[in-house]
């Protein structure tokens, strides 16, 4: 999917509802509820772009009532990590949730959401393990804590996440799964720049020397997926598809991994079912992609 054009946000003032608390939440979507209405949720921290909105017209389209968050959440960064440089601007991104159609934004500050005595950690094991778990320590543990607790105040019938960050979508598929939670969780589509790249909030830290070598991540991605066939050497395509990133401008390279797309476990030969995952670095930016692999007949 392509976006050709950049969002901006109209200038109006917003006729959908903000709320702070997950009480004030709770009162203000009770009435939907008991209109039978189905209630989605688009967890975002903000920074929109056509990526994201994806997800809303996709939520709108499903449901009766529309819960988009925006919480720029301290516990997935690690030390060291972009938390408070991340790129925030809430008018904005108020202003575009309420053009597409958003009922309530829920907005909720650290306090809210983690108080003061908060001692619950959620933890994912095994598909947490590799690409972006092994390469960010603690990360996913900060995404399925907040995940959980933004479906204890916002109590969706279906949450929307994006396949740009395939494993988070599959981690938090499996913590729905397996604490019984009753919340169907649909991955939408990367939407990408005509050149390929990925949308990504961190898009806006490239300087223009960055910027014109980003696709080459989609691309390594898109040739690799053709030099696959039964007998391949995984591990020399692997590695071939890691040093095509460095020569073509990136400084560091996490990962460059096939794996099976439902358990994340790395493939040893050819077989349905692989997706490719790429994260690599641009100067302090880390960017990260991953494509489905159409197995040839
Ligand atoms: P974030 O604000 O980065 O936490 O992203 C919020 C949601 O938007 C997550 O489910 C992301 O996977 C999704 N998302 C981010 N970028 C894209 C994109 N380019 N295409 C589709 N979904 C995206």
């Amino acid at each position: 999917m392509h976006c050709d054009y950049t969002v901006t946000a109209p200038e109006v003032s917003p006729s959908l509802t903000i709320l702070r608390t997950a009480a004030d939440l709770r009162a203000a979507t009770q009435p939907f509820r008991d209109d039978g209405k189905l209630v989605g949720l688009v967890p975002t921290m903000g920074a929109l772009h056509e990526g994201h909105l994806e997800l809303v017209k996709r939520a709108r389209r499903d449901c009766g009532l529309v819960i988009a968050s925006l919480f720029v959440n301290p516990t997935q960064f690690g030390e060291g990590e972009d938390f408070d440089a991340y790129p925030r601007n809430e008018a904005e991104d108020i202003a575009l949730f309420d053009a597409h159609g958003v009922d309530f934004v829920y907005a909720p500050d650290a306090a809210e959401m983690y108080p003061d005595g908060f001692g619950i950690t959620v933890t994912v094991s095994g598909i947490t393990e590799g690409l972006c778990g092994a390469a960010r320590p603690g990360h996913f543990d900060g995404v399925t804590t907040v995940v959980s607790r933004l479906f204890e105040h916002c109590a969706p019938d279906v949450a929307y996440f994006g396949e740009k960050d395939y494993q988070q979508f599959k981690v938090v598929q499996r913590m729905v799964e397996e604490l019984g939670m009753n919340i169907r969780i649909v991955g939408i589509p990367t939407v990408r720049e005509r050149d390929g790249l990925a949308l990504s909030s961190r898009n806006a830290y490239l300087d223009p020397g960055q910027r014109r070598a980003a696709p080459a991540l989609y691309g390594t991605m898109f040739a690799l997926a053709g030099r696959l066939h039964d007998g391949v050497d995984i591990a020399a395509q692997c590695a071939w598809g890691r040093q095509a990133l460095l020569d073509a401008g990136f400084d560091s390279v996490d990962y460059f991994e096939i794996c099976d797309a439902d358990t994340l476990v790395p493939a040893i030969a050819n077989a349905d079912n692989l997706r490719i995952f790429a994260a690599a670095r641009l100067g302090a930016t880390r960017l990260i992609d991953n494509m489905p692999v159409d197995r040839p007949e």
